[in-house]
């Protein structure tokens, strides 16, 4: 729809100023900007002393005006705006005017003097603004007592540091300079070029023009940082020149990233061999961030990550080593699937998101075979498919409505269940196949942006497939849930067939409705005379057959071969018992899918406790380390929530101690000269199973040994944490936190400040928040608004101390009484969790009460927590009827 025309004696008033501005008519854009104004370029000048409160800034932006108006819309954010001009195609500058359309989410308009023709403008703001304390737009942080000024844009958060068309399609080339302390340095998403004095101790930095990109990806960060140069990064069959790599961290750290520099060349090497496709911009810099709302960010050429994920010793934790690379190796593979190829839009952003946590895995696979990233696919998908089996689940592509649906859109569903579709497909059309597409959509939409059909088209071009292939696959794109593929034995024309059906995996309590369908690609692993054969079939309805050549009539199923398949199966008993006895004969994949089911089973009312424990025993004895844990959610949830008088808890203390226990034992408590590292995160994961679930003394004895250790004031007044095993520090001082109480929790308390290390950091805030005593457990609460605590730390004390129902009232009495404070600290990128972290873990009807009544007028404040309300409240319901159907004497049977 085009604008009405303005009357003429408001266009003669063109280029004057003030109140005889012409109104504008058309309505302010909540969701979408208009796409009759488009940005070209964008000059961003920003002046940034990092100890100063606020910025100053300039931007340019030149625009192509498709349609003749008085004004066009665009975004901005708390910015104080103090001039905005525009100059015609003829260089003629006129007064404008900046008005808040829309201050909440940051919509804005920019009124001409009068209507301007179609033509290109160049709009010029100079403005100033806070430097953000929410870990958005260009915030502030701290580290050591020095401030440090950086950038986190995504999703929508440029707006706070620049007016600008903050919508991922919108990719222009940027120019960005950066005036700065003399003291201080700089980066930015390109090479510097240039450097000037800009005034008594001042310098002016100018970064090259960068490859078209949306505002979310613009990043840079100001302070006394450490610049660490890595290796460059050879060329190869797809970039002629090497590749300049360097690691940024807050003054003195700089040091502690050569481990992942160096594992950065094999990363982009794998990821141009994948795509054909060399690394696109001018450099590769890792920044450390002092503190980091998300866990790491792709911004082209500057990504960004949690400093713990980055600035790694010898001695540090494994589950820091390998989550490093793991890390690494997503970000830098959204700088083909995201930054060179961009979505179009936030309901797209699994083309992101899914592709690259399913080529971090691919990466992590061909480099560090050893991390079983083949494993981690499988539990993500479980992880996910958990979060999908609510009715309040989001759909891969969820319509976006409002911002909320932007902030919420980074979940599960997003990551590992996008991941693992693309994985079932990628297995149905083969991966040399799938490979082709991929390069193919990267040709075509390099520099662009791309949508869900663009993806499809191009798999299914490669693959040869039609119309059914694309309906199968965006069957899980568009629609919420997991399939449940329910299977059962018959014979058929003297052959063994496996009768399929599908519909909504729903359990017990579902209020959802169960008829849906998918275009399931199903493959099943079944036991022949000389071992096991697999066959596959796209189910495209409610229900179908395949054929099991060579089976006997009352064969061994395993209905989801090599786990390959998003979707959840069930079989009777008989079938599931015959399937536990032929455990050790799956692979390793295979085993957890059999958890899955399992577990499946006792959620949907099918098995009780008792049968649930005995199918899960076997896998607790496999030497590899996902498979041997597998089982302890399901144990934990017994044990939380239905266990009811001695009796029961004693037999499930057996359980878990003939399970683990000797396992525990043979690895000892502290790690070997060069163990493997899956032994040390095995150890970490037993002794906190062990230690704090379970609570077996014997265990907790040992921990406790080594968190008096680490407890032990030095001669420098420094508690002694090196003493304990790196990778059970965390656990240590959570059992001695347990065990001393008051005197443990200030000791933490008041070294926590003194402690700059990250993983040191998080194995105190670990032990906080393991707190029993009621009144400790205040203190530790009140702690976490504590400017010594760190914004992005604050849900780490939040989050524990609540297995008990007397535990999360005292938690939601506090929240409630602190809920403005909590608010102000959060931020809206993490407005969606906010729900969850007040009164997650719920387990009553008058617990999900309570939180509505409390969010009813609020959740609509707070960008997000609509959803994290509604998935949070459908959660705790789901336990209640759960705990309701389930029979806790069945865990004696
Ligand atoms: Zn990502």
């Amino acid at each position: 729809m085009r604008r009405l025309v303005k009357p003429l004696v408001l266009t003669a008033l063109a280029a004057c100023c003030g109140a005889a501005f012409a109104a504008t008519s058309d309505p302010v854009p909540h969701g979408k900007l208009p796409r009759w104004a488009v940005p070209e370029s964008y000059a961003l000048s920003f002046k940034v002393d990092p100890r100063q409160q606020d910025f100053s800034g300039t931007t340019r932006i030149k625009v192509d005006l498709k349609q003749a108006s008085d004004h066009i819309w665009l975004h901005g954010h708390d910015l104080k705006v103090s001039k905005v001009t525009v100059t015609d195609a003829a260089g003629k500058t006129h007064g404008a005017k900046y008005v808040e359309a829309a201050p909440k989410e940051g919509v804005v308009r920019v009124d001409f003097a009068g209507t301007l023709k179609p033509q290109e403008l160049t709009l010029s703001f100079d403005y100033t603004a806070p430097l953000n304390q929410q870990l958005q737009g260009l915030y502030k942080v701290s580290h050591e007592g020095q401030p440090y000024a950086m950038t986190q844009m995504e999703p929508i958060s440029a707006r706070y540091a620049f007016p600008g068309f903050d919508e991922p399609d919108f990719t222009t080339p940027f120019d960005i300079s950066l005036t700065i302390p003399n003291d201080e340095k700089a980066v930015a998403n390109t090479k510097q070029v240039k450097e000037v004095a800009a005034g008594e101790g001042w310098k002016t930095l100018t970064f090259s023009t960068t490859k078209p990109l949306p505002t979310y990806l613009v990043a840079f960060g100001v302070g006394p940082w450490d610049i660490v140069a890595g290796p460059d990064i050879s060329p190869d069959a797809y970039r002629a020149t090497p590749l300049q790599l360097r690691g940024i961290a807050a003054k003195g750290e700089g040091h502690r990233m050569k481990h992942v520099l160096s594992e950065t060349p094999s990363i982009i090497h794998t990821l141009e061999d994948y795509y054909a496709f060399g690394y696109p911009w001018d450099k590769l810099d890792l920044l450390a961030a002092p503190d980091f709302s998300a866990g790491a960010m792709e911004n082209a050429g500057l990504v960004t990550f949690r400093d713990w994920l980055l600035l790694l010793d010898p001695d540090s934790p494994a589950q820091y080593v390998r989550g490093s690379f793991n890390v690494n190796a997503h970000e830098l593979a959204h700088q083909w699937t995201g930054d060179t190829v961009t979505t179009a839009w936030w309901n797209d952003i699994w083309l992101n998101e899914a592709f690259a946590t399913w080529m971090q895995q691919k990466v992590t696979m061909k480099v560090h075979p050893e991390y079983r990233a083949d494993l981690d696919r499988v539990r993500g998908a479980q992880y996910a498919m958990d979060n999908d089996s609510l009715v309040t689940a989001r759909k891969i592509r969820q319509p976006i409505t409002g911002n909320g649906d932007i902030e919420t859109a980074f979940d599960s569903i997003t990551y590992q269940k996008g991941a693992s579709v693309l994985g079932m497909f990628e297995g149905y059309v083969g991966e040399k196949t799938f490979q082709q597409g991929m390069r193919q959509y990267i040709q075509d939409h390099k520099f662009s942006t791309a949508t869900a059909d663009d993806l499809v088209d191009s798999i299914a071009k490669a693959a040869d497939k039609g119309e059914d292939f694309k309906q199968a696959f965006k069957s899980f794109l568009n629609q919420p849930g997991v399939p449940y593929v329910q299977t059962q034995l018959m014979q058929k024309d003297g052959q063994t067939v496996l009768k399929l059906s599908q519909s909504r995996y729903l359990p017990v309590g579902s209020k959802g409705d169960a008829k849906h369908v998918w275009g399931v690609p199903v493959c099943v692993r079944y036991g022949t005379a000389d071992g096991s054969k697999v066959n596959c079939e796209l189910l495209e309805k409610a229900a179908g057959t395949i054929a099991l050549p060579g089976a006997s009539a009352n064969t061994w199923v395993m209905p989801n071969a090599n786990a390959s398949g998003y979707y959840r199966f069930g079989m009777d008993k008989g079938d599931l018992a015959r399937l536990g006895d032929q455990i050790s004969h799956l692979t390793d994949a295979e085993q957890l899918a059999y958890a899955d089911a399992a577990d499946a089973s006792f959620q949907h009312g099918d098995i009780n406790a008792g049968d649930l424990l005995a199918a899960l025993k076997p896998l607790t004895a496999s030497r590899v380390r996902a498979v041997a844990t597998a089982p302890m959610a399901s144990f934990e949830w017994i044990n939380r929530h239905l266990a009811s008088n001695d009796a029961q808890r004693n037999a499930l203390d057996a359980w878990a101690k003939s399970a683990y226990l000797p396992r525990m034992e043979l690895l000892g408590y502290h790690r070997k000269a060069n163990e493997p590292d899956d032994d040390s995160l095995l150890r970490s994961t037993l002794a906190g199973f062990l230690a704090l679930d379970v609570k077996l003394p014997q265990v907790r004895a040992e921990l406790l040994k080594q968190g008096d250790a680490a407890l032990k004031r030095r001669a420098d007044g420094h508690l002694n944490l090196d003493a304990a095993d790196p990778d059970l520090l965390d656990t240590a001082l959570a059992v001695a936190v347990q065990e001393h109480g008051k005197s443990a929790v200030d000791a933490l308390i008041a070294e926590l400040p003194k402690t700059s290390d990250p993983a040191q950091r998080n194995a105190m805030l670990a032990g906080l928040s393991a707190v029993e005593d009621p009144a400790l457990a205040e203190q530790v609460r009140n702690f976490a608004l504590d400017k010594q605590v760190k914004v992005g730390e604050m849900a780490a004390l939040l989050r524990g101390s609540r297995e008990t129902r007397a535990q999360r009232d005292a938690m939601w009495k506090w929240a409630v009484a602190n809920y403005d404070r909590i608010v102000e600290r959060t931020g809206s990128f993490a407005g969606g969790r906010l729900p969850g972290l007040m009164g997650g873990g719920g387990c009553s009807q008058e617990e999900a009460d309570r939180l509505q009544a409390f969010f009813k007028t609020r959740a609509k404040d707070v960008t997000g927590a609509e959803r994290g309300l509604a998935q949070t409240t459908e959660n705790t319901l789901l336990c209640t009827a759960l705990k309701a159907k389930q029979d806790p004497q069945a865990i004696l049977h």
